[in-house]
């Protein structure tokens, strides 16, 4: 394995710094350049004869110019090494180009530069930064689609039911109570057969708009199944939630498939200082069942007395 390398290198003849892909020059005492490699002619549009003897102030910016007086050479005094400065560079053809620059002297004061161009750097960097807004952008968008019903944008039944939990959980903190809705269109299913499958998709979604816009900010409004809708109010008492209930009837019936008037259930229960989400949505069913078994187009307040068969 050793003898390998040993031949492998002794098989390249010269050595080179034409060779090296980035730059490579020498200033001496009066900022002349007294040597540069061909990565300004190959890379740059800049001839050697058009670089030799001229001040290095020929390929610096007025910015990088400035601070070549102001940084680098009090840094070389000091330190003799400068390193990784960014640093703009102007091309045979004028155009500039950012560059990475390490910079070291000698007790003969004698500056030795190596740069690399930086422009794909940069190209690079902005490419990542866009990239990364974009991936921002696709997590909030999949976030709101994990916790949303695409049809209606209102709260999804995994996503209501874990801030209910925490609504009712805080509550019970609080020692207020919050109120639970859960509406059902009725006949739903006639819409469909009547006006078609699209019309009852419109009727949902204008009812999910309708929705949103009549709640407060701080109540939770989801689509918790198809055609039914769960709702909770926070810091409620029976007779808002009672009365939210009928604004709700009123609502519902200016929406319109068709010839027909939309209606709805609505079952309706008050948490109490001990309830759960599990036991407050069985009462809000069993109330929605009698509220249907009562002739349709109304409101059920849970009552214990009665239980859904
Ligand atoms: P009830 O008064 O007893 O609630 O009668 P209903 O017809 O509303 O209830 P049922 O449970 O018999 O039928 C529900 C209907 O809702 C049937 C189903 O096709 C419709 N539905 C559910 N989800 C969607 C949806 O996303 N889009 C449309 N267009 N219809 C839906
Ligand atoms: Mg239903
Ligand atoms: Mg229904």
């Amino acid at each position: 394995m050793k003898d390998k390398q040993i031949n492998t290198a002794s098989s390249i003849s010269t050595y080179t710094l034409n060779n090296f892909p980035n730059g490579v020059f020498i200033t001496n005492t009066s900022k002349e350049i007294v040597y540069c490699n061909d990565y300004f002619s190959t890379e740059l549009g800049w001839e050697p004869g058009e670089l030799i003897g001229k001040s290095v102030d020929i390929i610096f910016t007025l910015a990088s110019k400035v601070f070549y007086q102001t940084y680098l050479i009090p840094t070389l005094l000091h330190e003799k090494i400068c390193e990784e400065m960014q640093l703009t560079m102007i091309n045979g053809k004028g155009i500039r180009i950012p560059i990475t620059v390490n910079v070291k002297s000698d007790n003969a004061g004698l500056i030795y530069w190596s740069f690399f161009n930086a422009s794909k750097r940069d190209k690079l960097y902005e490419e990542l930064i866009q990239a990364r807004e974009t991936l921002e952008q696709q997590a909030e968008q999949l976030k709101l689609l994990a916790s949303t019903d695409e049809l209606t944008t209102l709260l999804n039944r995994r996503e209501m039911k874990y801030r209910s939990i925490l609504a009712i959980e805080l509550a019970a903190r609080s020692h207020y109570s919050v109120a639970l809705i859960q509406l059902d269109i009725d006949h739903f299913k006639k819409v469909n057969d009547m006006y078609g499958h699209p019309e009852g998709d419109r009727v949902l979604k204008e009812l999910g708009i309708r929705l949103k816009e009549f709640a407060r900010k701080t109540d939770l409004v989801s689509r918790f199944g198809g055609e039914e809708f769960l709702i909770l109010l926070p810091d409620t008492n029976k007779q808002d939630a009672i009365l939210f209930c009928q604004r709700l009837h009123q609502l519902i019936g200016e929406i319109k498939a068709g010839d027909y008037y939309t209606k709805a259930s609505i079952g309706l229960t008050i948490s109490r200082p001990d309830s759960i989400f599990k036991t407050l949505y069985t009462e809000v069913d069993n109330a929605l069942y009698k509220a249907k078994e009562s002739g349709r187009n109304r409101t059920e307040l849970y009552n214990k007395t009665y239980k859904k068969p």
